[in-house]
């Protein structure tokens, strides 16, 4: 599934080849037809996310609301780019890039105060300039749900999804099933801390690596897909050599090192 990095990366590649002249948008697939005949002619003047949620505003006032889901692509291709094979539900075209939407869990059009709705009921995103951690920290520290599953609560912090849920809590030394109540002030600031400097360095990169250049022994820009982890579906630590384990938490199984991570 898509996280945070994604979907903030997304948005900046929207604006920068959608921008700023009116654009194409039809639906090859059909099920997004008469949403896409409103988007046609019009320009896009913003794509933004907010955690793992993405809203275009067009100068008609409207605003296209996607959530890629589990499976859901958003992807482009220099334009002009031959007909879409599968199932595309939703192409917008400008001079220069194509863009196929396929398999999301949502494409609608909104208003500009159906997205203020949404975005207040989304947590804090450490990706957005000026976002305030305190309500993220106030709803932890009462809580009696595993920090493994409050990581996933996008009500509470926006943009974490499986992968670095796991790396964040194995970087911070907390084990997955403590409660939010026995998270300390200072473990708190170190996680939003490491948070917004893993999911920026996500969007930079376009993937996942929360592993240390110097334990690795290469730079990032040259690691592999092996190197970039620390536990996510691994089998052993790389700090104590132990074996990593998995707990099933808040729906979904999460991989962390007993000896870093203690109960
Ligand atoms: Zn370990």
């Amino acid at each position: 599934m898509p996280e945070g990095h994604t979907i903030h990366r997304l948005a900046r590649d929207l604006n920068d080849t959608l921008r700023p002249h009116p654009i194409r948008a039809r639906s090859p697939q059909g099920r997004f037809a008469d949403g896409a005949a409103l988007l046609d002619r019009t320009a896009m003047t913003g794509a933004e996310a907010w955690g793992k949620y993405l809203f275009c505003s067009f100068d008609s006032g409207l605003v296209l609301h996607v959530h890629l889901g589990l499976i859901g692509k958003f992807r482009p291709k220099p334009a002009p780019a031959p007909e879409p094979v599968g199932m595309v539900r939703l192409r917008l075209e400008s001079d220069i890039a194509v863009w196929d939407l396929s398999g999301p869990t949502r494409c609608e059009l909104i208003t500009g105060d159906e997205q203020a709705a949404i975005v207040s009921r989304i947590g804090a995103d450490p990706l957005r300039r000026r976002s305030d951690p305190e309500g993220a920290r106030q709803r932890i520290q009462a809580s009696s749900r595993p920090i493994g599953a409050l990581l996933l609560d996008q009500t509470i912090i926006a943009g974490i999804g499986n992968v670095y849920r796991a790396e964040l809590l194995f970087i911070c030394g907390i084990h997955p099933a403590r409660t939010g109540r026995s998270i300390t002030d200072d473990e708190f600031d170190r996680l939003w801390t490491e948070t917004v400097e893993q999911l920026r360095r996500g969007v930079r990169m376009g993937r996942i690596v929360t592993t240390d250049p110097d334990e690795i022994g290469r730079p990032r820009s040259r690691m592999t897909d092996d190197d970039r982890l620390y536990v996510y579906h691994r089998e052993i630590c790389r700090r104590c050599g132990g074996p990593i384990a998995t707990l099933e938490i808040g729906g979904r199984p999460i991989w962390y090192c007993p000896t870093d991570q203690p109960a």
